[in-house]
């Protein structure tokens, strides 16, 4: 990772930013990672160095054995019930309410997008707000089992049935929300500006959405720690900590 940040990079970043009218941020879990929360694929301490996602975290794995995965997720989840928004998605926010970005389009399910104050995010992997029982689908807010889960290891439970209740987050294996990625994909589609933070791009279907933002004729602007296979047909590219990077993004965009 580079520590200091090019500071043409930045100027002209921010020059698209303000001449661009429908800018789309793409986000994954490294623009969560100086929250405290792990991301996947980071040399050394990405969560996939360390199990076989498959074993843990597919759709299968959980209908067979959903201890399994409340196991596995319970240090994690307890990480990011406890997270707060860093600088990168306040900045998120800031360039929102100041129009110069129309929308989130997010992998992330950890909440912290709209609790720095976003409006309009697409959480196309879902979100942790809420859970769903497997067997009669009723659907609850889901903090309360979670915490009971993370203090006493209590899977969570259906009050009415008893079922197992899975939070709403996609699973390997599952269906993407389809009314949330269809309005991203609107965004995207109508974008001028497309900026990728914290993401591999090794996800598909999303890791394919910077290309529909460029066939729709949109610039790129990429901030990641490591390369990405779009960085050769970005615009700009900041191999450093999104925490960093935005705010000084935001700060050049507002006050040129
Ligand atoms: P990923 O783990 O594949 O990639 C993260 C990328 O972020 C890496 O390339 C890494 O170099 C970069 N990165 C790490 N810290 C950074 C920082 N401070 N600044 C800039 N870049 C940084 O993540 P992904 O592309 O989002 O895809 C993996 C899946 O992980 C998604 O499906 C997502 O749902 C899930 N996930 C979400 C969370 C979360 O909600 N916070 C956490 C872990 C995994």
């Amino acid at each position: 990772m580079n520590l200091d940040i090019n500071s043409s990079h930045l100027k002209r970043a921010a020059e698209l930013l303000r001449k661009s009218k429908r800018a789309v941020a793409l986000t994954g879990a490294g623009i969560s990672t100086p929250s405290g929360i792990p991301d996947f694929r980071s040399p050394h301490t990405g969560l996939w160095d360390k199990v076989n996602p498959m074993e843990v975290s597919s759709l299968m794995s959980f209908r067979y054995n959903p201890e399994k995965f409340f196991e596995w997720s319970r240090p994690l989840t307890a990480l990011i019930l406890d997270a707060v928004p860093n600088p990168a998605h306040i900045g998120l926010a800031q360039l929102e309410e100041t129009n110069h970005l129309v929308a989130v389009v997010t992998q992330n399910i950890d909440n912290l997008h709209y609790r720095a104050g976003s409006k309009r995010v697409f959480e196309v992997h879902g979100h942790i707000r809420e859970s769903t029982c497997v067997n009669c689908y009723q659907k609850v807010a889901a903090e309360k089992h979670i915490r009971i889960f993370i203090e006493q290891g209590i899977t969570p439970r259906c009050e009415e049935c008893g079922g197992i209740l899975k939070p709403d987050v996609v699973l390997f294996g599952e269906q993407l929300p389809f009314n949330v990625v269809n309005e991203a994909h609107q965004a995207i589609a109508t974008s001028d500006l497309m900026i990728v933070i914290g993401s591999s791009l090794e996800v598909t279907p999303v890791a394919l959405f910077p290309l529909d933002a460029l066939s729709a004729g949109a610039k790129l602007i990429i901030i990641n720690e490591e390369p990405t296979y779009l960085d050769e047909r970005a615009d700009v590219v900041f191999h450093n900590c999104a925490a960093k990077v935005v705010p000084r993004l935001v700060e050049e965009v507002l006050h040129e």
